[in-house]
């Protein structure tokens, strides 16, 4: 009897060595891609809530084709100086303005194409259409729109691709997306009754368990569409940007590209708004919990960018404007 039982213990043990064996083996399967004592330079540049402006404005203010000279110009800065680039939106390219409405945003997303951008969030306002719009832009875009919080009911599986991996002069970025939860009440009910906005902090926490497990990113950004608070002082709004920084453990995310509050993020002090923000001045972004957290106002009337240098395993922001 006692033979049998610890028999019994040692066949699970076995089988629990296994499984851990299975593990490793996969973990090491991926090595890192960068060297030791050699210094990694990224760029990340950024915009939200496009909302339909592809042209200029009646002054001749922004519009894609400014946009497209500034970040060609801002791309090819960093490439002279070997920084690798990944250009992201905190989402909202829908709905503004009827040239672009009037088109299901057919200008913004091929313009967005040819400006080279690499994802993006998918926002509340890419719901205020029939969902075969949103299909047939994801054809226009030949970039993923992301966000790993929209189920399908009937299924109970995830609606749209999560994240996306990068690589970048052997780094390994993750780029997740997620979608503000307060969609299923200001999204158009009509066309919205078939998916469900779950709590992106839990699922950001959830999806990054499971990627640090199979791609072991060297660096997580979030490209999300949730807003960002003052000190996470949300009002009526669902929690955003703050509040998601602060429930994962520190650090988790190395970096927040938000949008959906149509801010320019630009901090006084510690969980303060240096409100007196003006097109030229510097822009210290938000930091929470070990994760800096950014977003660009509104319609590409900035570019917000960030050099980080990376160094055996650590990253750190170098300078944002
Ligand atoms: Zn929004």
């Amino acid at each position: 009897m006692t033979d049998r039982l610890s028999l019994k213990a040692a066949i699970s043990a076995a089988l629990l060595a296994s499984l851990a064996g299975c593990s490793t083996t996969q973990n090491t399967d991926i090595p890192p891609g960068w060297q030791p004592d050699t210094t990694y330079n990224i760029t990340i540049l950024h915009t939200n809530d496009n909302h339909g402006r592809f042209w200029h404005n009646k002054y001749g203010e922004y519009g894609m084709a400014a946009r497209k000279t500034l970040i060609d110009n801002l791309r090819q800065d960093a490439e002279a100086k070997g920084s690798a680039v990944l250009l992201l939106s905190g989402g909202d390219i829908n709905t503004g303005v009827p040239e672009s409405d009037l088109q299901d945003a057919e200008p913004d997303f091929k313009g967005m194409t040819m400006i080279g951008y690499d994802a993006m969030a998918l926002g509340n306002h890419e719901f205020d259409n029939p969902l075969d719009v949103l299909e047939k832009q994801m054809q226009w875009a030949d970039f993923p729109m992301l966000s790993a919080n929209i189920y399908d009911k009937a299924t109970g599986e995830r609606k749209y691709q999560a994240y996306q991996m990068f690589e970048k002069n052997g780094l390994r970025i993750a780029v997740i997306g997620l979608t503000t939860e307060d969609t299923a009440k200001i999204g158009n009910p009509e066309f919205i009754g078939e998916l469900e906005f779950r709590d992106p902090k839990a699922e950001a926490k959830k999806l990054i368990a499971e990627i640090e497990e199979t791609e072991k990113p060297d660096m997580i950004i979030a490209a999300t569409h949730m807003g960002h608070y003052e000190d996470g002082n949300r009002g009526v709004n669902a929690p955003g940007d703050v509040a998601l920084a602060r429930y994962l453990d520190e650090g988790t995310l190395d970096m927040i590209v938000g949008g959906h509050s149509q801010e320019p993020v630009c901090m006084e002090g510690p969980n303060m708004y240096n409100t007196s923000f003006k097109p030229g001045d510097e822009c210290k972004p938000d930091q929470q919990n070990g994760t800096w957290i950014v977003q660009a106002h509104e319609w590409g009337k900035y570019v917000g960018k960030a050099d980080f240098e990376f160094r055996n395993g650590e990253l750190n922001l170098v300078s944002y404007d």
